[in-house]
């Protein structure tokens, strides 16, 4: 086991480090049993024929706490992680936990290591994840009735140590990144199924990350959403069951909204992408990276750069914006932090 207590968070790769303390909680029998404490983090023992193991009955959150400007602790948008994941288990198949269960197990992880929370730009990663642990290797086409439920905690420093980098994307328009019927599930099958065109994307273009536009439609990469800004409006594509997501997306939009910006949900051709890197700005969102500035494309040979290959005003902006809610350095409007003691 790796203990977080002695290393330094900005300097380990982001999560190799982990809490020390975890919360879990066992689904039998239609019910999830969490007995309210923390304990602390230790392997499991799992039989050979874990479903999860063979039928990937398994699906995970990520969240963070943050260190506020007051020395107090906070974690981003709790509800909307712990109803992602309510629906993420369901649409395993699996019994889903309430919601209120994943938060308060959220909180009572975040309590228990509030002391290895790292100051801003760090902070506390949180990773919900739910495993089907039913001993039946004949239950292919069955859900795993059994679970086990836990939240690990992980120190990260700034996910852009030595500040935030340009990266370069590859358009994949052909491979997808999923199926469509696993397109809002947050599971590792979906990471794994995009590991390949991204292996390749980073063999072939020194791409850092792939953008999948399957049959020319831009949707995600293989883990955060994208988007289009100018000075006067943000784009991205509209919300359907073939993407994740993101509350950061979701963050983003409000946030632009409040700024003044137009927002334009819709579906986004790779050809408006070529056409808009000659003025504007492009990024990634996720809770990692927060926003990730586009700084090249790479597209059928072409190799295209964005704006002028630096991050742009726009994204910077956005970034801070968010930033400065999540470390409680700006009023929180929405409501998007919950307070935990520390
Ligand atoms: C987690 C994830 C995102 C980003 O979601 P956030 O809630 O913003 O962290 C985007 N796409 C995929 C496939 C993901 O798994």
């Amino acid at each position: 086991m790796v203990m977080s207590t002695s290393q330094d968070p900005f300097t380990a790769p982001f999560g190799t480090l982990f809490g020390e303390r975890m919360t879990v909680a066992h689904l039998n029998e239609g019910v999830y049993t969490y007995s309210g404490e923390a304990s602390p983090v230790e392997n499991f023992s799992l039989h050979p024929a874990t479903h999860a193991l063979h039928y990937g009955s398994t699906c995970f959150e990520g969240l963070k706490a943050h260190r506020q400007v007051d020395g107090s602790l906070a974690i981003f948008r709790l509800n909307d992680h712990a109803n992602r994941m309510v629906q993420s288990v369901g649409k395993l198949h699996m019994t889903p936990p309430d919601a209120e269960m994943i938060s308060t197990m959220i909180i009572d992880a975040v309590e228990a290591n509030a002391s290895h929370t790292p100051d801003p730009p760090g902070s506390l990663y949180l990773r919900p994840t739910l495993i089907g642990t039913l001993q039946n290797i004949g239950a292919a086409a069955s859900p795993s009735t059994s679970a086990i439920l836990y939240v690990l905690t992980s120190p990260v420093g700034d996910y852009f140590a030595g500040g935030v980098r340009p990266l370069t994307i590859f358009i994949e328009t052909t491979t997808p990144r999923t199926t469509p019927q696993f397109g809002m599930v947050k599971s590792g099958a979906n990471y794994v199924m995009a590991l390949g065109p991204t292996l390749d994307a980073k063999r072939d273009h020194a791409a850092d990350q792939v953008l999948f536009a399957t049959g020319g439609d831009i949707t995600e990469t293989g883990a955060s959403n994208f988007f289009l800004v100018d000075d006067d409006r943000i784009i991205t594509r509209n919300l359907d069951e073939s993407f994740l997501h993101g509350v950061t997306r979701a963050s983003i939009i409000t946030l632009a909204t409040d700024l003044g910006y137009e927002i334009e949900e819709r579906s986004v051709p790779v050809d408006e992408l070529v056409a808009w890197a000659e003025h504007g700005e492009a990024f990634l969102s996720g809770t990692a990276a927060v926003v990730a500035p586009v700084g090249r494309i790479k597209l059928d040979g072409h190799d295209i750069t964005v704006g002028d290959g630096q991050p742009g005003a726009n994204t910077l902006r956005l970034r801070e914006a968010l930033t400065a809610i999540q470390v409680g350095k700006n009023p929180d409007p929405h409501g998007w932090l919950t307070a935990v003691s520390s």
